[in-house]
This record gives C-alpha cells, structure tokens and sequence, in this order.
C-alpha cells in the first residue's frame, strides 16, 4: 500500500507522515514549491528517511492568489485555496505513483480559518479528493475516510489533536524519535504583513506579475514613484540576487564608495533611483556622487547626483 503525503517541512506534517510509515505503508512525501514557500527538502529527506519530490505550482499559484475563492486570511495568504490546489495536484498524482490516498498534516481546530471542520471538507471538495484525505493527527475526531473504510488503514492509528496547543505534538515527536523539528510558524512569506503589503502593490500596477516579479518582492529595499519601480539591495546576498534577476532595465552603483546594488524594474526615474541608492552607500551626503549605471542593453554611462533625504525616500517606499 502506498499513499502520497503533503510535505510541509514543519512538525505536523512530518508526524502525520511518521504515523503511517510506522505501520509499514510506504509515503511518497511532496513539498509543494512557491516564490512565498518552499519546504525544506534536504530536512524532510533526513527526518523522513525517503526523499521528498519536489514540485513547483507556481503559475497556477498566482491564479488562485489573484482570485481566491475562498478569500484571503489575515493577510494576503489564500490558505483554503492553497490546500484545495496542494490536494488536488496530490490527487492527479495518485495514479503516477500508483499510490491509494493523501496523508496531510492538518489538524482540526490548530488555524481557526483553514483547518476547521468545514473547511477541511471544503478543500477536499474543491481538490476532487473526497474521503482520500486522512489527518492522522485528528482522525479519530473526523468522519471515516476511503482508506479506513477499504481496510488500507485502522481508524486506531489515527489520533484526537485539535486546537493550537502543540503539547500532543511534541509528546509525539519524542515518542516517535523526533528531535530536530521547527516551530510552527510557517514562514509562508503570504502571513507577512509588511510582505503582503508589497505584494498588493505589485498586483496593483502589473495585474497579473510574474513568477520573477514575485521572487523580486522576497529581497531588497523596494520604491515606486512616477510609474517607476526599483529596488536596492541590504547586503551582499541581495546586491547578487539583483545581479542575477533578468527582469531589470538599469542597473546602478556607486564608484567610488561602498554601496548597494540598484536595479530599475520599471520606468525611467534614473536620478530618483540613483539618489535613492546613495543614501544607503557609504558616500557623504550633500556632494554629488558618482554613480555607474548598465542598460540592459550592454550599454553603460556615469553620472553624478546627491542623495535624497530621509523624508523624500520614506514617501516612495513600499
Ligand atoms: S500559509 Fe501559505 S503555504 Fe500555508 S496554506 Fe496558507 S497560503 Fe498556503
């Protein structure tokens, strides 16, 4: 018997997948991969000892992201949505990997929105899924699945969590041998205020923006004024990523001081740009700077401006 499990990388989903292992059904674990989410591959592939396939669902991400229909959470973050869509790609793979049913990590009650009794219901709707979804952290509270009733799996492998408190879990993982585990935080970049904050106002002058647009969003210091949208980096890992993103139309820094990386994305402010970037190199303030600028084209000049002061740039901050 083989089942496919979502893999999340937090506690909750490596224990739902370690309860049914442990009763000799053979899991596939899959981690779903997003620009707001990717789970942890290389510690699902320890902690679960079979390697963890990993998934990209990107493009139809961003339809369900736009339009969710069952609205958004606290933030800009479509939790039910997102399950309906994990579920149903699961689900499309069932035959691929010859595999009879979907293990999750959700448990009743823990996010009062996306994991109560009628919401876990809904997604199984949405996703096509109907009684092939088993929680074996809340099983036993929820109504009978395909495979319990098949005989795949006993209704008394499966356990009575609900609500926030962790204490079961954790009971769990030490009874299971799990010592090394993350908090339940999540880290979906979607719960983030200040994240989703920028992220509206991407869809705001894009409509739809892309996969690079919204990798974009996940580094650097962002500004939008006159139709114009750039972006300077805060360390030296950013300055590369920006180096590296191919959606920029100048590129620019300064010469003769240390400084961030600065990419325009949209329109031509150059010398609002520019100035922007010399406020956060090293160069003093109140004398023209020079700064080299790269077209995407190859061509490239230099020029000098002064910095721009702190209340000009917190107004074109997003
Ligand atoms: S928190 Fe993010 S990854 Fe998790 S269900 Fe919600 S939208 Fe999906």
């Amino acid at each position: 018997m083989r089942a496919l499990a979502l893999y999340s990388g937090g506690l909750d989903s490596v224990l739902a997948i370690k309860i049914i292992m442990s009763h000799g059904i053979e899991v596939i674990p899959i981690g779903f991969v997003t620009p707001f989410y990717s789970p942890d591959v290389d510690y699902g592939n320890k902690i679960l000892g079979v390697p963890v396939i990993s998934i990209d669902i990107t493009e139809e991400f961003i339809d369900i992201l736009l339009s969710p229909s069952h609205g958004y959470g606290k933030n800009m973050n479509p939790c039910i949505d997102c399950h309906a869509l994990m579920i149903k790609k699961a689900r499309n793979l069932l035959g691929e990997y010859n595999a009879k049913f979907i293990i999750t990590g959700e448990v009743l009650g823990e996010r009062p929105m996306s994991q109560n009794r009628w919401a876990l219901k809904e997604v199984e709707k949405s996703a096509g899924a109907e009684g092939l979804v088993v929680r074996p952290l809340s099983g036993a509270l929820l109504p009978p699945t395909i495979p319990e009733e098949m005989g795949w799996i006993k209704r008394e492998w499966l356990f009575d969590i609900s609500g926030r408190k962790r204490n079961r879990q954790i009971e769990l993982a030490r009874l299971l041998g799990i010592e090394e585990y993350k908090t339940p935080a999540g880290g979906c970049l979607l719960t983030d205020t200040q994240f989703s904050k920028r992220l509206k106002f991407l869809i705001g002058i894009k409509g739809r923006p892309s996969r690079e647009e919204l990798e974009l969003l996940r580094i650097g210091r962002h500004f939008y004024t006159d139709n114009c949208w750039f972006v300077i980096g805060r360390n030296e890992r950013e300055n590369k990523l920006l180096k590296s993103s191919r959606i920029w139309r100048y590129m620019f820094f300064t010469i003769d001081y240390p400084g961030p990386t600065g990419i325009i994305v949209e329109g031509e402010l150059i010398d609002t740009a520019i100035r922007t970037l010399i406020r956060y190199s090293d160069a003093p303030r109140n004398m023209p700077v020079k700064v080299k600028i790269l077209r995407n084209s190859g061509e490239s000049y230099i020029t000098e401006s002064v910095s721009l002061s702190e209340e000009e740039i917190e107004k074109i901050r997003v």
